[in-house]
């Protein structure tokens, strides 16, 4: 009998729960019409419900492995408590684990979400044929991951990835976080936007003010679609990202000589234009990238792709993380 497990993306908006098997075969997914912005009790009920429902329709022709959980934020990994959450209001420093596991009657594990991406692309995305990876997830913000030995790497106080604070431009715009120029101020969604605003507000971006007056919502897409066109400041704006993801990654690759390196989140769809800036700064910068450079193709260079798994990354990474657990509560049987 083959086994599966239960996967949750708790995002900033929607809550999404998954079957997972062994396999890594997607059984079924859920997604709830629960906006996380209703509530915590609400989440955690509906939450509870849909794992419930999938225990039992799945229960009878596989084995339960567990349940795994996908937070945006700061996780005390030994308690199950979250620490601060910035995008879900009234979650920080309540014990998630404990309140599900009162509610479902058998053992949760929580991880960060940036760290789910990372080991969902591990599992079966990008990183399938190697053990040790790099994830920088671009969304609204930027954050990472590291999966070492196939595991999440979480550091001493679990925040291990903070990929988006690594300073970038020394004397750059001030960060939410305190600091000056992190890599969060160039290459996120938000970053893109503002910077096309910067741009438009200047006057000198007539042919990108024209695309984004067609755009109520001012998004980053239309900028890249802008770019895509070969309209000049988009392609700019892109280059500048690309050459602040080049900047910290020639560090993180110098520094952990990982095989993989892998660039995920929404913004990641806008590789093919920030993309050929990245690679310039990796290969300016970076003495190991550039030592692997001479063996392209052998195992011992050095690769940064897109991610495959697009938005299912999380989810599959959380679903994965009771089937790498050392634990004794394996196929634990979920009452139903
Ligand atoms: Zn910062």
């Amino acid at each position: 009998m083959r086994s599966f497990a239960i996967g949750v993306d708790l995002g900033g908006t929607n809550l999404r729960i998954a079957a997972v098997e062994d396999s890594g075969r997607l059984l079924q997914s859920l997604s709830t019409a629960t906006e996380v912005a209703r509530g915590r009790d609400l989440v955690l009920a509906e939450m509870a419900l849909s794992i419930r429902e999938l225990a039992r329709q799945f229960g009878s022709t596989h084995k339960l492995a567990g349940i795994g959980v996908g937070i945006p934020g700061i996780i005390d990994l030994s308690s199950g408590t979250l620490h601060s959450a910035a995008n879900l209001p009234g979650w920080s420093n309540y014990p998630v684990r404990a309140e599900l596991e009162k509610r479902l009657g058998v053992p949760v594990l929580l991880e960060n979400d940036a760290n789910c991406a990372a080991l969902g692309e591990k599992w079966i995305g990008a990183g399938k044929e190697v053990d040790d990876l790099c994830m920088i997830t671009l969304g609204t913000g930027v954050g990472g991951g590291f999966v070492i030995a196939g595991k999440p790497w979480h550091g001493l106080i679990g925040m291990a990835g903070e990929i988006g604070h690594m300073t970038v431009f020394p004397d750059g715009r001030l960060c939410g976080c305190g600091n000056y120029g992190c890599l969060e101020q160039y290459a996120s969604a938000t970053a893109i936007r503002r910077m096309a605003s910067e741009a438009i507000a200047g006057g000198q971006a007539q042919g990108l003010a024209r695309c984004m007056d067609s755009d109520p919502a001012f998004s980053a897409r239309t900028v890249f679609q802008c770019a895509v066109r070969g309209e000049a400041t988009a392609l700019k704006i892109f280059s500048t990202a690309g050459h602040a993801l080049g900047i910290a990654l020639a560090s993180l690759i110098n520094a952990l000589n990982f095989p993989l390196y892998v660039i995920g989140g929404g913004m990641s769809k806008a590789w093919e234009v920030f993309s050929p800036a990245l690679l310039d700064e990796l290969h300016k910068r970076s003495i190991v990238f550039r030592a692997g450079e001479s063996a392209a193709g052998s195992p011992k260079s050095t690769t940064v792709v897109p991610a495959r798994l697009g938005g299912d990354a999380g989810l599959m990474g959380a679903a994965r993380l009771p089937m790498i657990a050392r634990s004794s509560w394996n196929f634990c049987s979920l009452a139903v």
